[in-house]
């Protein structure tokens, strides 16, 4: 198990003075691994972050949904390659970065739709993250489909319509990405979600329901954590959490943050690391009990 961290709790810049940052904090804040936003992935400096992870050898994972212009969903053709490439230029960078992870809406982008997914644009999103599980597969990788709520995708917003597109796409190192503050809008519970992805669970997003610190709003985390355990997931547990405090011109503006729910990366970083920490310990605790 590796806990983790959003790189937006430190920085909204991905150069190399924002990635050394985030790097240093994380490690600094008792995380096992960071977690970037690779949105534009033709604008990252490969070089630059090579050159901070060799001197700060931290797991990165990154996370990114596609563009309006790159969105497999509208069914078309000329889309369904613009969105192929974005995953196989972020697939060329994770490779180079030794990492393991590329989580997020690969399948999309984050905007309110007006209609529900099309039959073509469901056949769209399985071809792209084929295409995408292909080339992973040759670099180790594996891809998790964030499962989000209905005012950011109409591809799927529960746990049970992802595993049926999961089915679909039928690649081995796909596996469902669970966010808790998606999960508070649109799933019933906290548990029965994680025990019907069981071993297809590959990764999770631990956020509040406001985004901010852990604990402060409505998320139940004790079933949640509780029913991680009972399916024995191993993945990266990682930290996501926005405030106005610190902008990345397209995710805040795709994720509506717009409140300033801190201001103090470091104290938020650190609170985080604890709460997951002590969560996990306490429903692994459960199964050792007489
Ligand atoms: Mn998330």
């Amino acid at each position: 198990m590796q806990v983790g961290c959003h790189g937006l709790v430190w920085t909204g810049m991905f150069d190399r003075i924002g990635l050394e940052h985030a790097i240093i904090s994380t490690a600094g804040a008792g995380y096992d691994l960071l977690e970037i936003p690779l949105l534009r992935p033709d604008g990252f400096d490969i070089s630059a972050a090579e050159e901070v992870r060799a001197r700060h050898p931290l797991p990165i994972a990154a996370s990114l949904a596609q563009s309006l212009d790159s969105d497999p969903l509208d069914g078309t053709s000329a889309s369904r390659d613009a969105a192929e490439a974005r995953l196989l230029h972020a697939l060329d960078i994770l490779g180079r970065l030794d990492s393991s992870f590329l989580v997020g809406a690969l399948y999309g982008p984050l905007h309110k739709y007006t209609e529900p997914v099309s039959d073509a644009g469901w056949r769209n999103a399985v071809g792209v993250i084929r295409t995408a599980a292909d080339r992973a597969a040759e670099l180790g990788i594996t891809l998790g489909l964030e499962v989000v709520n209905r005012y950011e995708t109409n591809l799927f917003n529960t746990a049970r319509t992802a595993l049926r597109f999961l089915d679909d796409v039928d690649r081995a190192n796909v596996g469902i990405h669970l966010d808790t503050y998606h999960m508070n809008i649109e799933e019933a519970d906290f548990a029965a979600p994680v025990r019907a992805c069981e071993d297809r669970l590959v990764y999770v997003h631990v956020g509040e329901s406001h985004r901010g610190y852990l604990g402060s709003g409505t998320i139940p985390f004790e079933p949640f954590f509780r029913a991680l355990a009972e399916i024995g997931y191993d993945g990266p547990l990682t930290f996501e959490s926005f405030s106005s405090a610190i902008i990345e011109p397209d995710l805040s503006r795709a994720l509506a943050v717009w409140r300033n729910l801190w201001d103090d990366s470091a104290d938020l970083g650190a609170h985080a690391n604890s709460f997951i920490r002590a969560q996990h310990q306490a429903a692994q605790s459960i199964d050792a009990q007489p």
